[in-house]
C-alpha cells in the first residue's frame, strides 16, 4: 500500500506522443519513468471533451452518474445555452474522501468548493477569486503571477505569443505547485498542465511535420513538461504512488463538420438564422438537433418549447438518424465512424440529461454543434482535434495493472494504491 499519491495530468496528449518523445530523447525523464511502471493507452470519455473526461477521472464515474456531458448544455425546458460549472458535478470527486488534498488546475472545478486541503480550479475559470480554496491563497497566487489559461484569441493568431504565454503559465503553475508541495500536508497531490491541449489545437501540424517552422518550440514545450515531471518525480518518497495521465488524445484535423447543418439538410431540423437567438432558432417541426461536439438530442414533445417528437415515435427517429448519419460520406469517405445510443454508453441516475445519440467522427473529422453554421463543411480549422481512444496513463504504485484502462479506472487505481476500501466516507 502506498502512503501518498501524486497525480500529474497533461491535458490533450495522446499515448503516441508520450511514447515517441520519450523514446526520441525529447522527454528523457518520462523515458526512464515508463520502465518503472505501467504505461498504456487509455480510453477517454464519450464525448472526448475535457470537462467530461476530467469529471470521470476525478469521480471514477460515467456521465450518467456525474451528469457532465460537455462544456455546454441547455437550461431545462428551453433552447437557451448554459455553461455548467463545478456545481453540475453530481458525483463526489476523490478529494471528498478522508485525507488531505492538494488539487491544482483540474478543468471544470470552478468555482472551487471546500475540501480538506487546497484547490485551485482549472479552465474554465472566469476569475481567480472564486477559483481558489481557501481564499487566503489568492494573494500567493498573484505573487506567482498565476494564470489559469492563456489568451487563446491572441495566441491563435501569433505563435510567438502562444509560446510565450504557454511557457509563462507553465512556469508559474510549476512554481506555485512546488510552493504548496512543501508547505501543506497532503495525501494526494494533483496538478494538471493544460497548455499541452492548447498547443495541440493550435499547432498539431508542428508535431506531424518535421520541417514545420515551430517544430523546435513545440518539442521544447514538451521537454519543459518532462523537466517538470522530473522535478516532482525526484521529490517523491519511495512509498508514494505516481500516476501521470491525459484526458484525451489529439490528431490532425482534416475538416470541421457542422452537425446541425447536416441535420437540416437531411430534414431533421428546421431553423432560423438569427445570430442573437442561438438554439432558440430551432423551429416547429424539428425532430433533432446537436450540441458540441456530436451530441444529438431528439426534440421531444414536453421536454422542449417546440418539442415535436411524440414518445412513441422516438425509436423511429433514432433509427432514421443512425441510418442517415452512418452513411454520410464526404469526398467518398465516411464522416462518422460509429454512433452510440444513450443506454449503450451511459448508466446512473442522470442518463436522462444526456444526449440521445453521440456521434464518433472518422479520423480527422472535427464535429461541431452550434446552430448558425452556413455549410456542412468548413475549412476554418484548428490543426489539432481531440481523439477518444488514445489518451494515456502511467501508473507506478501498489495496485493491480488494469488492462485497457478507461478514464473511469483512475479512482479505483488510486483507491487500491492508498487502501481506501474500508472507509465509510
Ligand atoms: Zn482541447
Amino acid at each position: 500500500m502506498n502512503k501518498r499519491a501524486v497525480i500529474i495530468g497533461i491535458d490533450g496528449v495522446p499515448f503516441r506522443l508520450m511514447d515517441e518523445l520519450s523514446q526520441q530523447g525529447v522527454m528523457p525523464y518520462f523515458g526512464e519513468l515508463r520502465e518503472t511502471g505501467a504505461f498504456t493507452q487509455m480510453t477517454s470519455s464519450i464525448p472526448e471533451v475535457s470537462s467530461v473526461s476530467w469529471s470521470s477521472i476525478i469521480t471514477g464515474k460515467n456521465p450518467g452518474e456525474h451528469s457532465v456531458y460537455g462544456f455546454t448544455e441547455l437550461f431545462p425546458s428551453t433552447y437557451t445555452l448554459s455553461f455548467p460549472n463545478s456545481k453540475r458535478l453530481k458525483a463526489s470527486p476523490f478529494w471528498q474522501k478522508q485525507g488531505e488534498f492538494c488539487i491544482i488546475n483540474v478543468p471544470s472545478t470552478y468555482p472551487a468548493s471546500s475540501l480538506n486541503g487546497v484547490l485551485v480550479s482549472g479552465f474554465i475559470s472566469p476569475d481567480l477569486e472564486r477559483a481558489v480554496y481557501p481564499s487566503n491563497l489568492l494573494e500567493v497566487l498573484n505573487e506567482f503571477n498565476y494564470t489559469v489559461d492563456i489568451d487563446t484569441k491572441k495566441a491563435r493568431k501569433f505563435p510567438m505569443i502562444l509560446f510565450k504565454e504557454l511557457f509563462e503559465a507553465l512556469e508559474s503553475r510549476v512554481a506555485f505547485s512546488h510552493y504548496l508541495w512543501e508547505r501543506i500536508k497532503w495525501d494526494v497531490f494533483m496538478v494538471v498542465f493544460t497548455g499541452s491541449d492548447r498547443l495541440g489545437h493550435f499547432l498539431w501540424d508542428a508535431y506531424e511535420d518535421e520541417s514545420h517552422k515551430y517544430r523546435g518550440q513545440f518539442l521544447q514545450f514538451f521537454s519543459r513538461i518532462d523537466e517538470a515531471l522530473r522535478e516532482f518525480g525526484e521529490k517523491l518518497n519511495p512509498d508514494d504512488a505516481l500516476i501521470i495521465l491525459s484526458d484525451h488524445g489529439m490528431e490532425q484535423t482534416q475538416y470541421n463538420l457542422n452537425v446541425n447543418c447536416i441535420l437540416e439538410e437531411a430534414g431533421f431540423l428546421r431553423s432560423e438564422k438569427d445570430p442573437r437567438k442561438g438554439y432558440n432558432n430551432i423551429q416547429e417541426g424539428s425532430r433533432a438537433f446537436a450540441l458540441d461536439p456530436g451530441r444529438i438530442y431528439i426534440n421531444k414533445k414536453g421536454k422542449y418549447p417546440r418539442g415535436y417528437v411524440e414518445p412513441g415515435e422516438e425509436e423511429a427517429v433514432i433509427s432514421e438518424l443512425c441510418y442517415t448519419l452512418k452513411s454520410l460520406e464526404i469526398n467518398g469517405q465516411k464522416a462518422i465512424s460509429c454512433i452510440h445510443e444513450n443506454p449503450q454508453i451511459y448508466h446512473g441516475p442522470y442518463t436522462e440529461a444526456g444526449p440521445d445519440l453521440v456521434l464518433m467522427p472518422a479520423r480527422g473529422v472535427n464535429l461541431k454543434g452550434g446552430i448558425l453554421s452556413g455549410a456542412p463543411l468548413d475549412r476554418d480549422i484548428l490543426p489539432g482535434k481531440h481523439t477518444q481512444e488514445d489518451a494515456f496513463v502511467f501508473v507506478r504504485g501498489d495496485c493491480t495493472p488494469v488492462e485497457s484502462p478507461t478514464v473511469e479506472n483512475v479512482v479505483p487505481i488510486l483507491t487500491e494504491c492508498l487502501g481506501w476500501y474500508n472507509e465509510s466516507s
